[in-house]
């Protein structure tokens, strides 16, 4: 076998072309996944994907893998459920920020609380895509949506705090940056406990092209330029991709 396309051993062939849309950042994020768990030889048998509603939830159908795709905003708890009844598996969530951020902002808060064993890798594009572009709790500040036609008047979330004070990991990457994206993937798959990896990504029809872009290969220069690589912060600047440094430090008997 091709070792540049093993990686397809983890997807349903059959079941492409996938329903996104000409641009949509998905695709790069679902292969970027596939081709870690290719390097690390993730298990086909012992790896469980699960994911919410959206988008991005249509990711975990397209894994060669035993997948669950669950309610909107239960894709955490979901997993939580698979980890504690077999910890011998390996557990990953993909889904987006809308439903993971969102909808499921609870089970998350709780998932890192809990330190509960698995990775969930978050695509990340600042908007519900599926139902038209309304913002989610990553959408900037006074940036135009459907559901705030004169800019948003809130500012994002930043849950990085709740990961440090609670040992767990966190990275922020894009999906211009494929070899950062791959890294902090590895890491956070490899990472013992619970591990959340926000992969900044293109919404080109219900966000971008409201924001002026005119394809989705200008969203990707947009992240090439305002991101810049930070893996020894121990907080992410809004403008910077990395892994977040200095977890193992913080004492597990607060
Ligand atoms: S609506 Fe946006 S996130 Fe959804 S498939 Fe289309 S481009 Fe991708």
């Amino acid at each position: 076998m091709n070792k540049e396309t093993d990686f397809k051993r983890f997807l349903k062939l059959d079941l492409l072309p996938t329903p996104w849309c000409p641009g949509c950042g998905n695709g790069i994020v679902l292969k970027t996944i596939c081709q870690v768990f290719d390097e690390l030889d993730m298990p086909m048998k012992g790896t469980v994907v699960v994911s919410g509603i959206g988008c991005a939830g249509r990711s975990a159908g397209f894994f060669n893998l035993d997948s669950v795709h669950t309610a909107h905003g239960r894709a955490i708890p979901v997993a939580e459920g698979i980890k504690y009844a077999n910890e011998a598996l390996n557990v990953v969530v993909v889904s987006g920020d809308g439903d993971l951020l969102g909808i499921g902002g609870n089970h998350l808060l709780h998932a890192i609380r809990r330190k509960t064993d698995i990775t969930v890798i978050c695509y990340a594009n600042e908007i519900y895509g599926m139902t038209g572009g309304q913002a989610s709790p990553i959408t900037p500040h006074n940036i135009k949506t459907l559901t705030t036609p004169d800019g948003n008047p809130d500012y994002p979330t930043d849950v990085q705090p709740l990961f440090r004070h609670n040992n767990s990991y966190f990275a922020r990457t894009t999906a211009y940056h494929l070899n950062h994206m791959k890294k902090c993937i590895r890491e956070a798959l490899k990472f013992k406990g619970f591990s959340f990896v926000e992969v900044r990504t293109m919404c080109i029809v219900n966000y971008g092209r409201r924001l002026g872009y005119k394809n989705s290969n200008e969203m990707l220069l947009h992240y090439k330029e305002f991101y810049k690589i930070n893996d020894s912060a121990g907080e992410l600047a809004g403008n910077e991709i990395g892994i977040v440094k200095g977890l193992s430090q913080i004492t597990d008997d607060r």
